[in-house]
């Protein structure tokens, strides 16, 4: 039986398809959402549209970003010869929200998982390559430490090797499967501090 409106059955099977949502979680915001001010739905619906029309990738460290180049890249002052691999924009967000780090990045978008059928063509790291013809002294790789991040870790490493830049891997104590995002930002600056060669 069909209990709501085609409607809300469809907004609530959209919802229920984002990460993180739950069927029951999926309902409640369907309600909370058709029972909000046009006005405000409508900004909803906005900010939606407009992120998904202006967001792209830096050019450089494919970070999503408003601009062609994002702030860290643009910036003459950050050192562009120390790049460090995250595997998602949100990573790259909990380093800058430290303010120590100096160098750039490289977002990779995901994460080597052969268990999931993601291999390394799947992520960015072809673009990764292309950079290390420019001047860089060294790839700081800080994947989480989950298996996909350390199988990534461990691939990225032996593809850099034999370039002769040095590699290095920030130091675990980052609790493992951890998603980087919800570590304080004063482990993250142990495990960046702590990081060892590959
Ligand atoms: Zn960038």
């Amino acid at each position: 039986m069909d209990l709501y409106s085609g409607h809300i059955n469809k907004l609530i099977d959209e919802l229920a398809g984002l990460p993180g949502i739950g069927a029951k979680s999926a309902q409640r915001l369907a309600f909370h959402l058709v029972n909000m001010p046009k006005e405000r739905v409508e900004r909803l619906a906005r900010a939606i549209t407009e992120a998904k029309a202006n967001v792209r990738y830096c050019r450089e460290c494919l970070t999503l970003t408003d601009q062609e180049l994002c702030p860290v890249c643009a910036n003459v002052k950050r050192d562009h010869r120390t790049i460090m691999v995250v595997e998602n924009t949100r990573d790259l967000a909990a380093y800058e929200k430290t303010g120590k780090y100096e160098g750039v990045y490289h977002v990779l978008h995901g994460a080597i998982s052969p268990m999931l059928g993601i291999g390394p063509a799947d992520i960015r790291l072809k673009e990764l390559m292309a950079r290390l013809a420019e001047e860089v002294d060294e790839v700081i790789i800080a994947t989480n430490s989950s298996l996909e991040g350390e199988t990534t870790a461990m691939y990225i490493g032996k593809l850099i090797k034999p370039t002769g830049i040095r590699v290095t891997r920030i130091a675990s104590g980052v609790p493992v499967g951890g998603d980087l995002e919800y570590i304080d930002e004063v482990t993250l600056l142990r495990a960046l501090e702590g990081r060892t060669e590959l």
